[in-house]
């Protein structure tokens, strides 16, 4: 029995004249993530993408997890193609349908010609196909046409017949690359994998920038880093992840400030650094995984502060989230058991007793007067390298 995804597409269909223009997107996505699978010809038709496979040995379940998990997908759906005759469409619905209804409490059959020749109307096909799928569960689940748990879905067009059920809900989002580009400043905690996967989902394609401070930061912290990077990779495709030093200049600050300050001060020459690197690499937004009043560095008052040097549109999409919040999403994406793991942070190396959680921008500017930032920021910026990370390994 020959075996077809559909997905439908959510927002996608709201974007009037540019809607073709995200359906090749979505199109060249799905492609590209279900190719591992087997070969599919895929193609869309009202508001549908169709993946069907193209010869005998196609994993149908990884094609389909790998569709429902697509950004841009808001439903997927299984069908089963048949000839187009009664007969053969009631045989198909009484095999294949009942193990898709099973724990559900209702059903209803909703049918479509595009076919008008097809000797029955669609309410005829529906009431006869809902009557065999009734007869051959027993009863159980019964009908229920105004608030069914599913409908089941026959769909009479040129060439052929398909019965589908259990339509089940996608990752929804926009797909990759409909948004814009945007650099995220990831380290290894919870909370900056979480917001680039949010951003993620709403289109943007990703690069990342990681700071560390070798060797206050280890081996195994960058590892750690790129393992989360991999994950989001699942979701977004290919990210590059830039990978900048600031050993020298933690060095100088310990050694020259008011360690009060220290953090903000860091904060500050990240801001800087990440726009560099977003002007160089066509970003044209910054993404952190702040949220608001977590930490020193997060008040309202911190965040003014680094957020003045910054040359372009910030977006901190955990900012009015809890903690907890932020775990569940983590945990869904499977970057939590990651996060977790206890090596340490650039931004964990020197930090102050009494970080500055009400600081003045004037203050911080004298404190940062003490030393001569532009060329330790270029010494920084020198130190960059980039690691491609995605389903070809890194490289
Ligand atoms: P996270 O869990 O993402 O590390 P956090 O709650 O520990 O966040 P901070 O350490 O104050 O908070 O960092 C706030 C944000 O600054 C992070 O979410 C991330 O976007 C960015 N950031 C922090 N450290 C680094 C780093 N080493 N490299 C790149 N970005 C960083
Ligand atoms: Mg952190």
């Amino acid at each position: 029995m020959k075996k077809i995804i559909l997905c439908k597409y959510g927002e996608i269909t709201l974007k009037g004249a540019n809607k073709s223009y995200f359906e090749t997107l979505l199109r060249t996505n799905v492609k590209r993530r279900v190719s591992q699978y087997g070969k599919f010809n895929i193609y869309s038709m009202q508001s549908t993408l169709y993946i069907e496979p193209m010869t005998e040995d196609c994993d149908i379940t990884g094609a389909y997890e790998a569709a429902k998990s697509t950004f841009g997908v808001s439903a997927v759906s299984l069908s089963y193609e048949t000839e187009k005759d009664m007969a053969q469409i009631i045989e198909t619905a009484r095999t294949e349908i009942p193990r898709h209804l099973r724990g559900l409490r209702s059903f209803k059959v909703e049918a479509k010609r595009s076919d008008k020749s097809f000797p029955l109307t669609s309410p005829e096909i529906s009431a006869e196909v809902g009557g065999e799928i009734l007869d051959a569960v027993g009863g159980k689940p019964g009908v229920n046409v105004r608030d069914p748990d599913t409908v089941v879905r026959v769909e009479i067009r040129d060439k052929k017949a398909y019965i589908s059920a259990g339509q089940q809900r996608a990752i929804g989002g926009m797909p990759t690359g409909s948004n814009g580009t945007g650099l995220l400043l990831l380290s290894g905690g919870i909370d900056s994998p979480v917001a680039g996967y949010m951003l993620a989902k709403r289109g943007v394609r990703l690069h990342a920038v990681n700071f560390e401070s070798y060797p206050y930061t280890s081996e195994r912290a960058r590892e750690k880093m790129l393992t989360l990077t991999e994950r989001l990779s699942d979701y977004c495709g290919e990210i590059q992840v830039h990978i900048i030093s600031l050993t020298h200049i933690q060095e100088v600050m310990r050694d020259a400030i008011d360690e009060d300050y220290f953090t903000l001060l860091l904060r500050r020459f990240m801001m800087k650094l990440s726009c560099r690197t977003a002007a160089e690499f066509g970003c044209d937004s910054l993404i952190t995984g702040e949220s608001l009043g977590q930490v020193a560095s997060q008040t309202m008052k911190a965040l003014c502060v680094t957020n003045v040097l910054a040359d372009r549109p910030v977006f901190r999409p955990l900012i009015g989230m809890d903690k907890e919040e932020i775990i569940a999403i983590a945990r869904s994406i499977d970057t939590f058991e990651t996060s977790i793991l206890p090596y340490e942070d650039c931004c964990t190396v020197f930090t102050p007793r009494h970080p500055r959680t009400q600081p003045e921008l004037e203050k911080v500017v004298a404190e940062e007067a003490k030393i001569d930032f532009s060329a330790l920021e270029d010494e920084a910026y020198a130190s960059m390298f980039t690691v491609c990370v995605g389903k070809r390994g890194r490289h």
